[in-house]
């Protein structure tokens, strides 16, 4: 017996999966004594850090929750009547429960391999048609990142169609969140368009205007009629965009309606909690004729093998290798999880059910306005849905003191105050709202007469904006309003679609590694969960503590000063770096620096950031083992020494390894004026080890859904924040409406100040946990599990690329291309590793016709050999192939995957076995997943685009 009493769990081996047994195998295996041979086989000496990280002690699971709940107490949930773009909501449980809290769906990856992932394609074809139907547009992409950001694509999708190529002024109306207007000059500015913001009943539209933007319901609440305005754009031959609140479409008429050629906004209302800046899921609509110039995904309609109804992301390869510098937008990482909550929060209420909320939160809102007119308040804004405006002059300090004594939040601008009101509001609620109000004016509730107020509720919306058209009217958002159906239904969904719950994902360059339970369980918490982003500073104490704890930590990995939390992905961290490059360089009176130096092997966000952010991309050449070519590099730093700004690096490389000249390299760029920008998505395998400070980078983003425990949602949420060098920390971007300037801060990259604040949790509480040992064990973990798979398959695949050791670092290519002469395509193995129980990995990126495979230090030895064995057996399918024993296009690959229709059928008319084609080794049987459809037609949809849910006929025909 070992009486222990100072026994605790340590998380990390929770957290990293092979362990004392399976080890020595694993090294026998590969052929190294140790892991620390491992590790000086392939990390290069010179880059190696000398200490161990500066981090906390590593907190069990229990004691880290103990310590966040403490911190969360420093957090003040007050009522929150800001709006400004967030307002409360109340997220239907089973929904909750059953999406936001369930792993089946937060560890989904993005629906490349449509098969495996038809539940959540069905659920963003949901969120579409409601954003479709809601806004009365023709088509919608599944989500992008923010409202702000949304709108600044919009912005540009308006410049890209601009029929005058000389017109570069973009009208913007004033009365617009600050926010939003914050990052769209951002991005005008780095397009190099002129901004012109005002009163869009005076603005005189000359041919220098390419576009316009207006928001509707606006900034302080009105709502205004923009017909005549959008006749006047479109008279001038340009186009108009709108910024939407969701909630109100439900009884505006649409922008659709009134001349609308896109329409923005966010749909945060639907279900999804404010968490203190996100994530949430913005929307873009358009018209049909726009499709191709959309950012983002769309989701469209196909048909399988077999003739039935499919789904898969449409024009998707144009999305998939973000056309690189041509690009027009650098949406990698969207917000999936939450587009699919909204999505479901249509289906379950219904349109029913959404305008009873709708004009719920409207006719509170008149009981508000009238009542506190009748206490001698004056409106700003005749007309409103939820928002409304007073001036209050020198009441307004009186005001906000008694608000904050009743524990109530509104927007406060100079002497003027607006209050939104949402779903969660109740009359109780308006009755204390009006009690504070007359409190200020020495006035009691009971000198308010209600029964007569509500007798006398009328609309103040124009009649000629009040919505007539239905919305909303497919049968999904009117089938499942029970809750025994609404769970069946997304139960449904679930079980059609591939997650960690089931098996690896060996996505190269994702690092699909454990989302823990512990990890996660914070993000339900009412106290981070409610906050307002714009809420006052003393009410978020615990958000203050651990973004700052956050910071700290992920600068000592990064050996960076310090870090900006606002980019919600890892390409708006890249556009976000480069802008505070761009800032410095300019500050430094060095305007003319634009060269970009990128590598041919950068993922195609890097270029496609790089032409937003108004650069000049010149490509590096790489050599035959996909190193750098360092000559090539140093005659073009030299050539464009003049102009060089910066050089994006990925580090170890997108090919998997280590280069022994990246200091050699940075150096190059630092000598020729330029800095370096490390594009962080690779940090899994540098985390404790090296750094990008050590290694020679000024700026980093880190891809915290891949290095840092975000699960991916199915496409998003992501976050990634930007880590700088002491001499970039002025440049760190600012906000408008939260002070987080610091000194010659870039204006702001997302609507919110630290993006989606609430998710930062994830990355905290593993930091917390695994602490410096833990992590640094969990980078040479990863490194081990990879370089396992490459011993394991080497001699039957071809491994492209290793390190001077014949080392990889976190992952390595498989080069599929020998096999094209038997007519196999890396495509029919990503299809046929359906049959196996597992997802492909990264499909021709970085190279063409291979896959790139990284495990993660999360995945056991079993499940690393029951993988090898799947590509073993695939690589005898196809020796059987190459030796005749197969047929070339009649074969088990070329017919993968296989549904449980196609194996159940009467008739089998193949060449192999029913056994071989769906239980193809012993472990498949106990542990089965049957991808959804059979092989999806691509072109079949791109052909004809159908982005909505279908009529239901169609559903039936696909039954048959
Ligand atoms: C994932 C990835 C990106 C893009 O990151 P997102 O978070 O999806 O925007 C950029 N570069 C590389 C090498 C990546 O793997």
């Amino acid at each position: 017996m070992n009486l222990n009493i100072n026994f605790q769990e340590k998380f990390e081996e929770r957290h990293i999966a092979p362990n004392g047994q399976n080890v020595p195998e694993m090294l026998r295996t590969i052929g190294v004594e140790s892991i620390d041979q491992l590790i000086e086989e392939t990390v290069p000496s010179k880059i190696r850090l000398k200490s161990p990280l500066a981090l906390p002690p590593a907190l069990s699971e229990t004691a880290y929750l103990q310590r966040l709940k403490q911190m969360a107490s420093k957090n003040k949930v007050f009522k929150s009547y800001i709006g400004q773009g967030y307002y409360d909501v109340i997220t239907p449980n089973v929904i909750l429960r059953n999406v936001f809290e369930n792993p089946g769906w937060y560890t989904q990856y993005t629906p490349y391999q449509a098969e495996i992932a038809q539940g959540r394609l069905q659920a963003l074809l949901n969120f579409q048609t409601a954003i479709i139907d809601l806004t009365g547009m023709e088509i919608a992409n599944a989500s992008l990142l923010d409202e702000a950001t949304a709108a600044a694509e919009a912005m540009f999708m308006q410049y890209s169609l601009r029929k005058n190529k000389e017109a570069n002024t973009f009208f913007v109306s004033g009365n617009t969140f600050p926010q939003t207007l914050d990052v769209l000059r951002t991005r005008a500015l780095s397009y190099g368009i002129e901004l012109l913001i005002g009163d869009y009943k005076t603005v005189v539209l000359d041919n220098a205007i390419f576009g316009g933007l207006v928001q509707y319901p606006a900034a302080d609440g009105s709502i205004d009629d923009y017909r005549a305005f959008a006749e006047a754009l479109h008279t001038n031959g340009s186009t108009l965009g709108v910024i939407a609140d969701l909630m109100s479409l439900a009884i505006l008429t649409p922008p659709g309606e009134w001349g609308a050629d896109i329409v923005v906004g966010s749909s945060q209302r639907f279900g999804v909690p404010m968490g203190f800046g996100g994530p949430h899921a913005a929307f873009f609509a358009t018209k049909d004729a726009y499709k191709r110039n959309i950012p983002g995904r769309i989701i469209g309609v196909t048909i399988d093998a077999a003739g039935n109804y499919a789904l898969r992301m449409a024009l998707q390869t144009r999305e998939q290798h973000i056309r690189r510098d041509k690009a027009s937008s650098n949406i990698c990482t969207a917000q999936a999880l939450l587009a699919i909550m909204a999505g479901f929060y249509a289906v379950y209420h219904g349109p029913q059910g959404i305008r009873a909320i709708a004009e719920r939160i409207h006719g509170l809102t008149i009981v508000l306005a009238e009542a506190l007119r009748s206490i001698g308040y004056s409106l700003q804004n005749d007309t409103y849905f939820d928002t409304i405006t007073f001036d209050l002059g020198d009441l307004c300090g009186p005001l906000h003191a008694e608000a904050l004594n009743h524990e109530m939040n509104f927007h406060y601008n100079g002497n003027s105050v607006n209050i939104s009101l949402d779903e969660t509001t109740t009359l109780a609620d308006v009755k204390e709202i009006i009690r504070v109000f007359a409190k200020v004016k020495a006035k009691t509730l009971a000198d308010i007469d209600f029964g007569a107020l509500e007798q006398a509720l009328q609309s103040p919306i124009p009649d000629q904006l009040q919505r007539t058209s239905a919305y909303l009217s497919h049968e999904i958002f009117h089938a499942y309003h029970s809750e025994h159906e609404m769970l069946r239904y997304i139960k449904s969904l679930e079980a059609k679609d591939l997650s960690l719950c089931h098996s690896m994902i060996p996505l190269g360059s994702c690092t699909m590694k454990l989302n823990a339970t512990t990890e996660m369980v914070p993000l339900s918490w009412d106290a981070w969960s409610k906050l307002h982003p714009f809420a006052p500073i003393d009410q978020v104490g615990g958000y203050m503590q651990f973004l700052d704890e956050l910071n700290q930590w992920l600068s000592s990995i990064t050996g960076f000063a310090k870090m900006s939390f606002q980019p919600n992905s890892g390409a708006q961290g890249e556009y976000a770096g480069l802008m505070v490059i761009r800032a410095y360089h300019e500050d430094r009176g060095d305007h003319h620096r634009n060269v970009v130096l990128i590598p041919a092997s950068a993922h195609g966000t890097n270029p496609a950031s790089a032409s937003m952010a108004g650069m000049k991309v010149v490509v590096v050449n790489c050599d035959e083992r996909g190193n750098i070519d360092v000559a090539d590099l140093q005659a073009k730093a030299e050539a464009h020494a003049a102009n060089l700004s910066c050089l994006m690096v990925t580090y170890p490389s997108t090919h998997g390894v280590f280069e022994e000249s990246i200091i050699a390299v940075c150096q190059i760029i630092h000598d020729n004026g330029g800095q370096v920008y490390m594009d962080g998505a690779n940090m899994n395998a540098q985390v404790g080890l090296t750094s990008p400070a050590t290694i020679g980078a000024d700026v980093c983003h880190l891809n915290l859904h891949k290095t840092f425990c975000i699960p991916h949602g199915g496409g998003g949420p992501g976050m990634g924040p930007i880590g700088v060098a002491e001499h970039l920390v002025p440049f760190l971007p600012g906000h408008a409406v939260v002070d987080i300037d610091e000194g010659k801060s870039i204006s702001a990259i997302a609507a919110a100040p630290f993006g989606s604040a609430s998710i930062l949790i994830i990355s905290h509480a593993y930091i917390a946990m695994m602490g410096a040992d833990g992590l640094t064990n969990a980078t040479r973990f990863a490194i081990l599990n990879a370089n396992y798979i490459k011993a394991r398959l080497e001699g039957n695949y071809k491994i492209l690329y290793a390190g001077a050791n014949g080392r990889c670092a976190h992952e390595m290519i498989l080069d599929c291309r020998q096999f094209k002469q038997v007519g196999i395509e890396v495509g029919d193995i990503a299809k046929r590793l359906m049959d196996y129980g597992f997802h492909a990995p990264t499909v021709s990126f970085p190279v063409a016709g291979t896959l790139m495979v990284e495990p993660t230090e999360s995945e056991p030895k079993a499940e690393l050999d029951r993988f090898c064995d799947a590509l073993l057996s695939i690589r005898k399918e196809i020796a059987a192939i190459e030796k005749g024993g197969a047929d070339k296009t009649e074969n088990v690959l070329k017919y993968a995957p296989h549904t449980l229709a196609v194996i159940s059928a009467d008739t089998w008319d193949r060449p192999y076995t029913r056994q071989e084609a769906a239980f193809p080794l012993p472990y498949v049987a106990s542990r089965k997943f049957w991808p959804a459809v059979g092989r999806v037609n691509d072109s079949y949809g791109d052909r004809s685009l159908v982005c909505s849910c279908p009529p239901l006929s169609e559903y039936a025909e696909a039954a048959v």
